[in-house]
C-alpha cells in the first residue's frame, strides 16, 4: 500500500516545481522513520517522469514493474555497514550515459546517512557538477550524520509528524474504522502514518509494541541490579555501535512520551495521553513523582540524546539516565 497521508505543503511544493519546470538537481528528504518520506519520494519521481501518472506510458509501465532504466535506487546492502564508494562509482558510470527514454535520470538514495565517507565525497562531485537532467533524492533520518558539504548542495525538505486528524480521517475513509479506533492508531504511532499502517495491518506487532511499553512502565520499580541487567541485554555488545545508538534513541523517545503522559495525568488531562490503553498503570506510576521531577527527567532525556549525537558510549548514557528514573 502506497498511500500518502498528510505532508500537503511538501507535496504542493514538489508538484509546483514539476509544473513550473523548476526542479532542483538534489533534494534531501529528512525526518524520523515512518513518516512517508520514501513513499512521497517515489511518488515525486513518478510525477517527474509522467506528471499525470497515466499508468499507460513507457515510464509508468516501467515504474510499475520497478524496471525503469533511468531510475536508480541506492540502498545500503544488508551485510554492509555503509553505502560504499563502489556503489556510488558504479552509479556515476551509468549516469554518464544517455538516458534511455530521453527523460530525467533520477537517483533515490535511501538511508543517506549511511554513506561511507569515501562514498559521500564521491557523491559530492556529482552534486557539485551535476549532469544535465539528473536529479538526486537523498532520504535520511538523521542529518547530523551527513557531511555538511552534501547537505548544502541539496534542497532540504523536513518531514514532521502528521496531524492527528489527517491520520484519523484516512483510517475512517479507507478502512471504515470507528473514530476512537482510528484515534488510538494515530496516538500509538505518534502521528507517524507509516507506523499507523503497519500496526493496522499487523495486530501482532501492535500487541508486541504495547507489551514493550508495559515493560518500560515496570522498569522504574526494578532494583538497580535488575535495571543494569536489562541494559546489558538491550544494548548487547554483539550489536554494532550505530545500532545501539539507534536502539537507545528509540528507548529515550519512548520514555519521553511516557513522561509526557505522566505530566498530563498529573494535571488531570488524561484524555490527551498517548498510551490510553495503559492509563491505570500510568496513574499508579505517576504517584512516585512530583511534577518537577518529571520535568527534570524530560530534560535528562534531551541531554542524553545530545550525548548520543557526540558518539558517547550508549551503555553509559543509558545507565546514567536510568539513575534518574
Ligand atoms: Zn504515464
Amino acid at each position: 500500500m502506497n498511500s500518502i497521508i498528510g505532508h500537503e505543503k511538501i507535496i504542493y511544493f514538489l508538484q509546483k516545481s514539476i509544473k513550473n519546470d523548476k526542479l532542483n538537481h538534489a533534494y534531501l528528504f529528512c525526518g524520523p522513520a515512518h513518516l512517508g518520506k520514501t513513499t512521497i519520494a517515489k511518488n515525486f519521481l513518478s510525477e517527474i517522469l509522467c506528471e499525470k501518472k497515466c499508468k499507460k506510458c513507457i515510464h509508468c509501465l516501467n515504474l510499475e514493474k520497478n524496471t525503469h532504466p533511468d531510475v536508480y535506487f541506492i540502498n545500503k546492502e544488508k551485510d554492509k555497514k555503509n553505502i560504499t564508494i563502489e556503489q556510488i562509482r558504479f552509479l556515476q558510470e551509468k549516469l554518464i550515459r544517455h538516458s534511455f527514454h530521453g527523460s530525467y535520470k533520477i537517483i533515490l538514495i535511501n538511508q543517506a546517512e549511511t554513506l561511507s565517507l569515501g562514498a559521500a565525497n564521491c557523491l559530492l562531485k556529482s552534486l557539485e557538477e551535476p549532469n544535465p537532467k539528473t536529479i538526486f533524492i537523498l532520504i535520511a533520518e538523521n542529518t547530523n550524520l551527513l557531511p555538511k558539504t552534501i547537505i548544502s548542495r541539496t534542497q532540504i525538505l523536513k518531514f514532521l509528524p502528521v496531524a492527528t486528524k489527517d491520520i484519523v480521517n484516512y483510517f475512517e475513509k479507507q478502512f471504515n474504522l470507528e473514530a476512537n479506533q482510528a484515534l488510538e492508531l494515530a496516538k500509538i504511532s505518534i502521528n507517524k502514518p507509516g507506523l499507523a499502517i503497519t500496526f493496522f495491518q499487523n495486530q501482532n506487532l501492535l500487541e508486541e509494541h504495547k507489551k514493550q511499553i508495559r515493560e518500560f512502565i515496570n522498569f522504574p520499580q526494578k532494583n538497580l541490579n535488575e535495571k543494569f541487567q536489562i541494559i546489558e541485554k538491550t544494548l548487547s555488545t554483539k550489536n554494532e555501535f550505530l545500532e545501539n545508538i539507534k536502539i537507545l534513541q528509540n528507548i529515550l523517545s519512548q520514555w519521553d512520551l511516557i513522561i509526557r503522559d505522566l505530566i498530563l495525568i498529573k494535571n488531570s488531562l488524561n484524555i490527551f495521553i498517548i498510551h490510553s490503553f495503559l492509563e491505570n498503570e500510568l496513574k499508579e506510576l505517576v504517584q512516585n513523582y512530583d511534577e518537577n521531577q518529571l520535568l527534570q527527567i524530560l530534560k535528562k532525556i534531551k541531554k542524553s540524546k545530545e550525548y548520543l549525537f557526540t558518539n558517547a558510549n550508549p551503555k553509559l548514557v543509558f545507565e546514567n539516565f536510568t539513575l534518574n528514573l
